[in-house]
């Protein structure tokens, strides 16, 4: 049982600094505190930045500690950390200027205010995996037929590239499963972005610790990244030839499969009897 805290993640952070005190105490209670949520690993790195914004601490035009000094505080691989600075680039959140370094950008501080007041409590059951996936295929249906539509040359050349990128991945044994999922997030985003539509830019933004976390756990199963690899692939091919019912037929199919896996994940997992 659940104490009915479960999306409180704010409340216990709020909580935590006011009184100054340690936020967990193991002994108080038998049960141990339940982690924030299974995230992806990608996933912090979106979530850290966000929260230094909130916190006042990131400004618009605020440069980002370096590379390899982030991936250590974050304990993100240098590949996972660069493809989530990808994906929050894809979303208009930060400016990655070559050989300058990664800024904070206007639009980020605007994109934290508009999380806040959506403030998605996040939770992993199985109604809220079935409303999620729902809404992907609202959103990204339409991202899919509308970047068949509307993406520049220099969008298809960079979907093309995150697909490269990942076969590369794919080519190493054991398979990364922080960067194939850090991929998979990348080029998402950038296929949203594709589609011209700001507000459905925004709405992905929003959701974004919610794709985390069925990300996370997605990317525990046993041959899914590259299944996923290679439906972005096919995906890529109808947008690349313009063809926007193609693009949002392989899209729903995408989204159906990872769902589909999910739920049998959950279904193999479960005890019996609960
Ligand atoms: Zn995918």
């Amino acid at each position: 049982m659940t104490d009915g805290t479960s999306g409180g993640r704010k409340s216990r952070r709020a909580a935590a600094s006011a009184s100054g005190a340690t936020p967990f105490s193991p002994s108080a209670s038998p049960v141990r505190p339940v982690p924030d949520s299974p995230q992806s690993l990608d996933t912090r790195v979106v979530t850290y930045i966000r929260d230094l914004i909130e916190a006042g601490s990131l400004s618009p035009g605020d440069r980002l500690p370096a590379e390899r000094d982030l991936a250590a505080q974050l304990g993100v691989s240098r590949t996972v950390l660069r493809e989530a600075l990808h994906t929050l680039a894809a979303f208009g959140l930060v400016d990655l200027q070559h050989g300058r370094g990664v800024f904070i950008t206007a639009g980020s501080t605007r994109a934290t205010a508009e999380r806040l007041t959506l403030a998605l409590p996040v939770n992993d059951s199985a109604q809220r995996l079935h409303d999620l996936f729902e809404i992907r295929r609202v959103l990204e249906g339409a991202a899919a037929e509308w970047a068949a539509e509307r993406a520049t040359e220099a969008q298809i050349a960079e979907l093309r590239a995150i697909v490269r990128e990942a076969d590369a991945i794919y080519a190493h044994e054991p398979l990364d499963v922080a960067a194939a999922g850090a991929l998979d997030a990348r080029f998402h985003a950038t296929l949203a972005a594709a589609s011209a539509n700001r507000i459905l830019v925004q709405l992905m933004v929003a959701l974004v610790d919610e794709l985390g976390v069925s990300r996370g756990r997605s990317l525990s199963i046993p041959g899914r990244p590259q299944k996923s690899a290679q439906q972005h692939e096919r995906l890529l091919d109808a947008i690349a030839a313009h063809d926007a019912s193609a693009a949002r037929r392989a899209m729903l199919q995408h989204l159906n499969d990872v769902e589909r896996s999910i739920i049998s994940l959950d279904l193999a997992t479960r005890a019996p009897g609960q």
